[in-house]
Order: structure tokens, then C-alpha cells, then sequence
């Protein structure tokens, strides 16, 4: 196989040169731990403030409202572990929606053991929450509303200013798992009443392992890690300078070039949708038909297995998932699936494609020819199919 088709950028990304070029110096030549007194740690240190800012920027926030984390899942942890401390004079009840990435899902089924209430709203069948139904779910000790800004499996964009608004009306912190969408999609902080804020480096072309979590000022949050006096005094541990780095300059290009990158990546996006639903019969497009990640699509094909799929589609050298890829190695159909009303057969036949802003046209159109006749011969050797097809002639 010369060349894969790389379809998993949902999962992770591939480090840009231009991230991986910022970074290397931070490996060997300035090496120093920013939290020492002598000159050679100042290069270190103005390297790390130079990147709060670069993610600072991206979501208009202050440069001391970011601070840098392990990852999308310590962030997820931090902000709901954390607020539940600080806050649990006022209440221990949690709202968030069934579609929340395990992060934020399995943090919830944790602080449920230890006390707390959560609320998990429905969504609808293309995965968005109800309004309603979440000023329904309001207490008076209702602490937290978490809801993620898109979906991981689906791309469905949540209403998040609506949200944010609906949070600060009842005096409730709001906080968004955008590991997704951050640098995908505009998302600003201030205008979206946002108080905490996950993203990830990985899933921006920065480096595995490194992610922020933004906190606005002013919220009581209780530190995570405990130890030296690292991301003022709230995240200990010696700094991940290089990756750092990364992440701020991958942060930087995602806002000079988002405008543009939406625009390449939907144009893809919608190809791709228009030909697989006009050209492979019994086929559901799982998400929001608009209001979705530009780089997401994600299809239910009747009769078929997810794992059979992306066999085959490995085959042929086509990297693509099926739910997520931390659940693909369970039998489990996706809870994302189920919560949006697919049968279980169903949820069981899904394909993930995510795209990449170097994902091309003839990449698409590749995997769409193949994808058709790989769906042909799966569906000829089903017999759920054949039956259908009989029961369909006698009509
Ligand atoms: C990938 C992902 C995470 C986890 O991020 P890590 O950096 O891999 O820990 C959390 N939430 C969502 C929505 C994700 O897509």
C-alpha cells in the first residue's frame, strides 16, 4: 500500500510541519524549565505566554483565563470535578445531554457515586438538544450545565450561545466540551457565555497529550493536579514546553485560516454526502444536515456491519471509524446512535469519515467508488438483505 486515505481526523490529527517546525528547538536547544530563576528559562517562559495567547486569541479570551492541560479528558475532568468542589455549598445537581463524549460521560457516572444528581437531556434525531427541555431540567442547586460545543461521532453543532444564555439567566456555570470544534468552528467566549471551555491539541494538528482548559476569570475552580505552583498554582507539574509551543502555534493557524478551511472542507463535506446518499440505496445520513461539523459525515448503511466495513475499507488502504475510536474495539453499538433514536441493527452499520484540510476531491471520489462496491458485496452475501429484496418483489 503506497498511500493511505487518511478519513479519522475526528480521532486525531497529523502535526503540521509548520507546528512540528515551532517546536523542535524546545527539545534540545531551549531545553530549560520555565519556572527557574536564570535567563536561559526566559526563553522557555516568553515561548509558553506567547502560546496562552496564540489560544487565548482563537475563542477571545484573556491569555490568563487558558491553562494548559494533559489533553481534551483532563480538561473534562478538571472543569467537572473541580466545580463540583468548589460549588457544592450551592447544590449538587449537574445538567448535561446522552450524547457527551465518555470524558464528560464517565466523569458524570464518578461524581454520582459520590453524591451528585445529573441530568442527561435527550437529543433529537439529529442529535441537538431541546431548549426546553434543558430550562426544564433547572434546580435551584443546579450547579453546572456541560454540553459539548459539536459531537464527536455525529458533527452535530450544539446551540451553545443559547445555552450560555440560558446558564447566566438562572445563575448557572456553563461549561463546553469543544475538543471538537475549537479552531474548527468560530466559537468566542464572551459572546457565547462561555465559563470553561475543553479543547485538545491532537485534534488540531498540535501533538497528542497537551490541551487547555479555559477558565473565566472570576470562577471559583479548585486546582486538579497538586504540587509546584505551574498555571498559576492551579495545574502542577513541570511544563510541556515543546507541546505547548504546538498547541498555541497550531492555535494561530487554525484562526488565520478558518474562514477558508470551512469553506474547502464543507465543499468536500457535502460532495461527499450528496453522492453516497444519491448512489447507495438504504442509507441514512446520521447528524445534522447543516449544523454540523465542517469536517464530519457519518452514514448508517442498512444490512451492514460497521467492523466488516472498515475492513475493507482498510484493504484498501482508507482509514475511517466507526462511533469512536475510543469505543470501536467494544461490541456496543455507539451511545450517540442510540441516543438518536437508531435501532440497535441499525447503530451497528454506522461509517465515520472525517476529513482533514488535506483531504482532496479525488480522495473523495476514490473512496465513494469503492465504498459502493464494497456495500454491494456485503449487502449479496446478508441474508437480512435477501429477504428484504424478496419481500419487496412480492410487494
Ligand atoms: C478526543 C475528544 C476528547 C478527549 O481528548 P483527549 O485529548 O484525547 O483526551 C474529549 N472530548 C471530545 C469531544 C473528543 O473528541
Amino acid at each position: 500500500m503506497d498511500r493511505i486515505i487518511y478519513l479519522d481526523n475526528a480521532a486525531t490529527t497529523q502535526v503540521s510541519e509548520a507546528v512540528l517546525n515551532e517546536m523542535l528547538p524546545f527539545f534540545r536547544q531551549t531545553y530549560s524549565n520555565p519556572s527557574a530563576i536564570y535567563s536561559f528559562a526566559e526563553e522557555s517562559k516568553k515561548a509558553i505566554d506567547k502560546a496562552r495567547t496564540q489560544a487565548a486569541q482563537l475563542i477571545g479570551a484573556k491569555p490568563e483565563e487558558i491553562y494548559f492541560t494533559g489533553g481534551g479528558s483532563e480538561s473534562d475532568n478538571w472543569a467537572l470535578k473541580a466545580a463540583v468542589e468548589a460549588y457544592s455549598e450551592k447544590g449538587k445537581h449537574i445538567i448535561t445531554s446522552k450524547i457527551e463524549h465518555h470524558a464528560i460521560l464517565h466523569t458524570c457516572s464518578y461524581l454520582e457515586k459520590l453524591g451528585c444528581e445529573i441530568t442527561y437531556l435527550d437529543v433529537d434525531e439529529n442529535g441537538k438538544i431541546s431548549l426546553d427541555e434543558l430550562r426544564n431540567a433547572i434546580r435551584p442547586d443546579t450547579i453546572l450545565i456541560t454540553i459539548m460545543t459539536a459531537n464527536n461521532e455525529i458533527g452535530t453543532i450544539e446551540p451553545i450561545a443559547e445555552i450560555g444564555k440560558i446558564a447566566h439567566e438562572n445563575g448557572i456555570l456553563f461549561h463546553t466540551d469543544a475538543v471538537q470544534a475549537y479552531g474548527h468552528i468560530p466559537i468566542h467566549v464572551d459572546r457565547m457565555q462561555i465559563d470553561m471551555l475543553s479543547a485538545s491539541g491532537h485534534k488540531f494538528n498540535a501533538p497528542k497529550g497537551v490541551g487547555i482548559l479555559y477558565i473565566r476569570k472570576g470562577v471559583k475552580i479548585r486546582s486538579f493536579i497538586h504540587g509546584g505552583s505551574q498555571e498559576r498554582n492551579r495545574r502542577a507539574g513541570t511544563s510541556n514546553v515543546p507541546s505547548i509551543v504546538g498547541l498555541g502555534k497550531a492555535a494561530q493557524i487554525m484562526e488565520e485560516t478558518m474562514a477558508e478551511r470551512i469553506q474547502q472542507e464543507t465543499e468536500i463535506r457535502d460532495h461527499l454526502m450528496k453522492r453516497v446518499l444519491s448512489e447507495i440505496p438504504y442509507t441514512r445520513l446520521n447528524g445534522h444536515p447543516t449544523d454540523r461539523l465542517p469536517n464530519n459525515v457519518n452514514f448508517c448503511f442498512q444490512f451492514i456491519e460497521g467492523e466488516s466495513l472498515l475492513i475493507l475499507l482498510d484493504q484498501i488502504g482508507v482509514c475511517a471509524s466507526s462511533g469512536s475510536a475510543c469505543t470501536s474495539n467494544s461490541l456496543d453499538p455507539s451511545h450517540v446512535l442510540l441516543a438518536i433514536g437508531l435501532p440497535h441493527e441499525i447503530a451497528h452499520g454506522s461509517l465515520r469519515l472525517t476529513l482533514s484540510e488535506e483531504t482532496t476531491l479525488a480522495e473523495i471520489d476514490f473512496v465513494v467508488d469503492e465504498l459502493k462496491k464494497i456495500i454491494e458485496r456485503l449487502r449479496n452475501m446478508s441474508p437480512l438483505y435477501e429477504d428484504f429484496i424478496k419481500n419487496q418483489k412480492r410487494g
